[in-house]
Parts: structure tokens; sequence; C-alpha cells
């Protein structure tokens, strides 16, 4: 029923025949409020794709509704502006700020909790929680929590290091504020660390804005100045400058004291290490198309593939990549139509998700399917198998040549990934685990900044 509801929504939306809304005219409905249901959806100047982008809304936001036409809603941003957003985009809401109703909000359980610029370890570590504070909680992704943090900034806190709780009031950041009568800081890590390891420098030396000599230098240090060290990197440190930005000094350069066992080990940089590349994601299925179902649970491939789809999403975004979605929710996305966005967005990789079936209840494991058997594709797959693996944990069953519409029919860097099989009890439990769905959208992000990275 529902379902059908959503199918009927989106359909009316997409195609030429216009949804019919009331128009409310100039005076603001005090009564209708819109909920952002994808990520990054853009706000126009007009009911229109043709119009100008003036401004994007996050997965979440909500706005006051000042009237509708065409599939559209006009909607309020702030006291001065108001712009349009494509009603296939949002759904309508009791009122505003209905999502804060059940706004949860995230507390430090540890005396150090990290907070990283991305949903996964491998990104740089931007500064911790302070315990006693609450944060709101914007989304969670596997076992991974997006905070909002002081100033509108924004982070990602491992889930296993804080507890989360009903947000006392409305909006916690702002109670926060009035209390204090001042923003919270944000803790530099290991400033609350009685034997935090410093540099010292020796001479001028110049500071970094990246672990190697070919990144620009962005401050000279005075010989004698001492910088708490946040992080290390090869041969680089990642020091805090006392106006609260980072930067990177060779280790060989200053005195070191304090140990730096502590000190987290950052194997990769990846904010903005993949600036200007384009990454379709495709979530297999979708709307009526249900894909596979789950042989003991009845759980659906298309939900399945678009929750991990959402993860890896959320992993990608602090790489500086465009990140696409063919479809950021539930709906039915035609295999053209899938090809033809990874053609037009001129993607670098379409990557495809789903889960596979097979008469042999026995048949378990992950498999990658590309069409091109020379080149990037065959590459791609090769790297996912390896990656996706070991962090999922289901048996190998290889990089595979396969004859699949999304692959034959792209001629971008294509692959389709079969994640395990809908049919085997094992996977089947994988599959709808949460903390197994991060572990695979852990694995194809590796593969991801393995392949995109020279
Ligand atoms: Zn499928």
């Amino acid at each position: 029923m529902k379902r059908g509801w959503v199918v009927l929504r989106w359909l009316a939306a997409l195609s030429s025949v216009p949804l019919v809304f009331s128009l409310v005219g100039a005076s603001a409905d005090e009564g209708r409020f819109v909920r952002v249901t994808a990520e990054d959806v853009n706000i126009r100047a007009g009911g229109s794709t043709e119009t100008a982008v003036i401004g994007q809304a996050e997965y979440g936001e909500s706005f006051h509704v000042l009237g509708t036409a065409d599939g559209w809603y006009h909607v309020r941003i702030d006291a001065t502006q108001t712009g349009w957003i494509s009603a296939a985009l949002v759904s309508e809401t009791k009122r505003f700020g209905a999502l804060q109703d059940e706004m949860e909000t995230v507390e430090a359980t540890a005396s150090v909790v990290n907070v990283r610029g991305g949903a996964s370890l491998l990104y740089e570590v931007v500064g911790q929680i302070q315990p006693g504070t609450s944060y709101p909680l914007l989304q969670r992704s596997g076992d991974w929590a997006q905070v909002r943090l002081p100033s509108e900034r924004t982070g990602w806190v491992h889930t296993d290091y804080v507890r989360v709780a009903a947000a006392p009031t409305r909006d916690v950041a702002a109670a926060e504020r009035a209390r204090t009568g001042g923003e919270p800081p944000l803790a530099s890590p290991a400033s609350n660390s009685q034997n935090a390891p410093t540099a010292t420098l020796r001479e001028r030396t110049n500071l970094r804005s990246g672990p190697g000599l070919n990144h620009a230098v962005i401050r000279v240090g005075a010989a004698g100045h001492v910088y708490p060290i946040l992080a290390q990197a090869g041969n680089w440190l990642q020091v805090a400058l006392a106006d609260g930005q980072r930067a990177w000094v060779a280790n060989w350069l200053p005195t070191l004291s304090g140990s730096l066992a502590t000190v987290p080990v950052q194997q990769t940089v990846l904010d903005s290490s993949l600036r200007g590349r384009t990454i379709v994601l495709d979530p297999g299925h979708g709307g009526v198309d249900v894909g596979a179902v789950g042989r003991r649970s009845g759980v659906f491939e298309k939900d399945l593939a678009l929750s991990v789809s959402r993860q890896l999403y959320n992993k990608l975004q602090a790489t500086g990549a465009h990140v696409v979605l063919t479809r950021p929710d539930d709906r039915f996305v035609s295999l053209a139509d899938r090809v033809f966005l990874a053609e037009s967005q001129r993607a670098d990789v379409f990557l495809s998700l789903h889960f596979n079936t097979h008469h042999d209840p026995g048949l378990t494991g992950s498999m990658t399917f590309y069409y091109s058997p020379n080149g990037a594709d065959r590459q791609l797959a090769t790297v996912i198998q390896q990656e996706l693996t070991a962090t999922l944990g289901l048996p190998d069953l290889g990089a595979r040549y396969g004859d699949y519409y999304v692959l034959r029919e792209n001629s971008q860097t294509a692959v389709l990934v079969e994640l395990g099989f809908l049919t085997n009890a094992g996977d089947e439990g994988v599959a709808q685990d949460l903390g197994r769905q991060e572990r695979a959208a852990e694995g194809l992000f590796r593969a991801l900044v393995r392949h995109l990275t020279p």
C-alpha cells in the first residue's frame, strides 16, 4: 500500500505529468513543512531544473513551505531567502523539525573520542568530542554517527565510544550556546592529556598542508615553538597550530617529547584525495522491482543494496569525490537510466550493488563482475574482491566476466558486486546485519580509494 503510493508519487514527479498541488499563493502556509529525503538536494531559484542552483539541503533538513507548483515546493531558506525544491526529494511533515522530535544526540562514553572527517578509520582525526556534552546526531551509517559540531561543522564518531540518547531539548546546540553563553570549543586531539606528545622546532621550519614535501607551506614555525602532535603519517607529524588549524611537519626536523605510541597513525590522508573524481553508486533494483528475496527472512535485495550504498556514499563524501546515487531511496529506475547517469556524469567509476541467489543454498560468498576483460573494469573488480573479502569476511568467489546490461552498455569503468547470497542462511544474516553492511561498505570504499588514488 505504502510502497504503491511512493511509486505513484515519484512517477508523477518525474514524468511530464505534473503533480497537481493546491497553490497557496504569496502568504505562507503556517502548517506545512517538508523534510529532505535525499542527499545533497539542490535548492533552486525557481520550480524547474532549468533554474539556477542557489543552495543545497542536507538529508533530514526541514523547511517551511510557502507554496507548491508542478512538482516543486517553494520553501523558506532563512529570514531573507526562499527557494524551490523538487517534490520528489522531500516528504511533507506535520511541523517544522518533526525530525527533531525524534532527534537523538550523542555523548562521549570514553575520555577521548575522536571525530573524523568521514565515516571510516581511514579518515584523519579532525577533533574530539567533549565528555559531558551532547552533540546532535545527524545520521547513522553502520557503526558511525555523523554529529553536528560547534560552528556548524560536522564530523563522524564511532558508535562504540558514544551513547545515543533522545535530545533533551529541541535544539541541543542552541541550548548549549544559551547555557554557556558561547560555543563549546571542539577540543583538539590530545589537548586534555597530561603527557601529550609535542614537537619543538629546532629552527625555522616549514609547516605544510599535508604529509609530504609536495604539499604547500601554510606557515613557517619559529625556532623554539612547541606544537601538540595530533597524528602521524609515514615520516610526518600533524601538529595543532595556536589558532586551531592543523599542519604537517617532517618528523626529523623538530625535537619530540612524549610518546608517539598513542598518536593515531594515518594510513592515507583522504580529505580531498578524490577531488574531481565522480563515482556513481547504483543500488540494484528498487520500487516495484524488489530484486531477490531473502530465503529465510523475506528481506528484499533492493533494501539491502540501498542500505550498503548509503553507507558507502557517506564514506566517500569527505574524499572530495562527486558521489551520485542512481536512486537515493526506494524507487524504480530503469537500467538504461542508470547507465545514462553514469555516462552523463562521465563517471570515473560506476559501481552497482546487488545480492545474489542460487539454487544451491550452500553457496556462500562475494563476487564482482566486469564486462570488459581488459583494463580498468577487470582491475577494479579484482581490487574490490581483495578489499571486500578482507573486511566482510565472506568467501572470495572472484572477479568474473558478466554480461549485465549496466556493464555491457556502459562506456565508463563499471563493475557489479554481488555481496552475498540471499539463498544462503549465513549470507542472509550477514546482509541484514548493519555492522556487516558497514564492513562491506568499508571494503568497497578502500577498493575505490585504491583504484582512484594514483
Ligand atoms: Zn540484483
